[in-house]
């Protein structure tokens, strides 16, 4: 998953301050850039540009960001006043995410040594509300970061905003195979693909199974050895199983059907794909560890024919580097009072890289789909922080409903649910989460992730211009109903 974006510091200053004052404002960002890259943990470099003057200096600066396909996104910072009428017509142009970094050079005011010279020339405080109004003015939705510059909260806040810009780079990229349709008469799987190639860029492309049938049948009985191989290492297979002959050829013939998506995927240029049990004609067995085995790799998956499901997969594995990542489903209740919890999995395909251990393969019959019994990766899941988000088609625009919740330890083992799992409580409880998701339509398939959050999902619809509702700790659910209401209203003005 790795790529080359970078990032471009920009500084915006004014001719007014003559070249001793500019040149000191630019050493200074030359600091803070070289303390970001130093410390800042993230696989991506930012770049520090020239200080930026005058009207014509910042609309180059905005083409020339636009043409480059290695810049991801813009920092901004106005160490000293910038007029912002200088930034309109470049900003206009701008059609890259935007961070401002509201921060100052000096930590403390220099209380025994402060004159007029220091006031000129450190003028963030004033500098960047100046900067702030022209965003706001503009509509531009870009995110703002406020706190002195070596601080981790704030090189915390940056690095995670570079990630989520990188996914919006890539999300223009992003094919959806979709082997067969949606499942029959399913509402919320469905959605305007013409609208999500507007808003996201992404292509969502229909292939009859037979398409995919040729690659699985032709793959060769080597490739499947060699994989076999490696699963044994990678995974937990039982003696028992691996004396079975039937349940070896289950796990031969998911590995089949692995390399055999995998190549369809990768031959097309396609990152994420979608099948559906209601039809597998010319396959024996619907993919179940070969759809993990490739989420596990980074791509994106939706079953039942959720195209949307998939591409959020794909998109939010980017922002995570691929930890802890996965299509989730809300499957079953825990009500007993005061303890309500929520099981999560799918009939198969949840991604390993939410495994609290090594998984298990096995082997057991799906009792739905009317195929062969299906080898899949069996496993609980690591605990803690974590978030389920649903991508919606409301008619007319997309609805990114995020929830806050807190994986945990499952009480009880379950011996006859042989499916990886995860056990949560959503914020701020069951009661109020599932009301306020509903209310929401919210979709029973979510992407679940412990390395993406709330705010980067937040920041990730605003650089879509998409609506977002965060169920969290503090959801009130009269609040949420007259947010969903306004929504409803703001968003068919808009
Ligand atoms: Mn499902």
């Amino acid at each position: 998953m790795k790529n080359n974006y970078c990032f471009w510091f920009v500084t915006g200053s004014q001719n007014l301050y003559g070249p001793s004052v500019l040149e000191e404002v630019h050493n200074n960002s030359k600091a803070i850039v070289e303390h970001f890259n130093n410390n800042m943990q993230s696989e991506y470099k930012i770049i520090c540009k020239d200080t930026v003057k005058t009207k014509e200096e910042i609309y180059k600066l905005a083409k020339e960001a636009n043409y480059d396909e290695s810049c991801a996104g813009i920092i901004t910072w106005m160490h000293t006043f910038s007029p912002s009428k200088m930034w309109i017509n470049g900003l206009k142009e701008l059609n890259k995410p935007v961070l401002h970094l509201h921060t100052q050079f000096n930590k403390e005011i220099p209380w025994d040594k402060i004159d007029m010279n220091f006031m000129n020339t450190n003028q963030s405080a004033h500098g960047d509300r100046e900067h702030g109004f022209i965003h706001t003015r503009m509509h531009t939705g870009r995110k703002v970061v406020v706190g002195y510059y070596e601080n981790p909260s704030v090189l915390k806040e940056i690095g995670k905003w570079l990630r989520v810009a990188v996914a919006a780079s890539l999300s223009k990229h992003i094919k959806v195979a979709r082997f067969g349709d949606n499942m029959r008469s399913v509402a919320v799987t469905e959605g305007d693909k013409v609208e999500a190639e507007i808003k996201f860029g992404w292509s969502v492309d229909y292939f009859g199974l037979g398409d995919l049938v040729a690659y699985v049948d032709g793959v060769d009985e080597d490739s499947i050895n060699k994989l076999f191989k490696e699963y044994q290492e990678k995974y937990i297979i039982s003696k028992e199983t691996l004396d079975d002959s039937e349940k070896v050829d289950s796990i031969r013939y998911q590995l089949r059907l692995e390399i055999g998506i995998q190549s369809f995927l990768d031959e097309k240029g396609y990152s994420c794909y979608t099948n559906t049990f209601e039809d597998l004609h010319g396959l024996d067995q619907l993919p179940g560890l070969a759809s993990q085995s490739l989420m596990s790799k980074g791509y994106g998956f939706g079953p039942e024919g959720d195209w949307k499901v998939a591409a959020m997969t794909r998109i939010m594995k980017i922002m995570s580097s691929n930890q802890g990542t996965s299509l989730m489903e809300d499957y079953t209740y825990h009500l007993e009072d005061g303890n309500e919890t929520i099981l999560g999995a799918h009939m198969l395909e949840i991604c390993p890289t939410l495994a609290k251990e090594k998984p298990t393969i096995e082997v057991h019959p799906l009792g739905i789909g009317g195929k062969n019994p299906p080898a899949r990766m069996v496993f609980d899941s690591k605990t803690g922080p974590a978030v389920c988000a649903s991508l919606v088609d409301m008619g007319g625009r997309f609805r990114l409903i995020i929830l806050d919740v807190e994986a945990i330890e499952l009480p009880h083992k379950m011996p006859n649910l042989p499916v990886a799992r995860v056990l949560w409580t959503p914020k701020p409880n069951l009661e109020v989460a599932a009301k306020a998701w509903i209310y929401a339509g919210g979709a029973h398939h979510t992407v679940f992730s412990y390395n993406v959050d709330a705010d980067d999902l937040i920041d990730f619809a605003k650089m879509m211009d998409i609506e977002y509702i965060h169920i969290n700790e503090n959801t009130n659910i009269y609040a949420l109903e007259k947010e969903l209401m306004f929504n409803d209203l703001l968003w068919k003005l808009k």
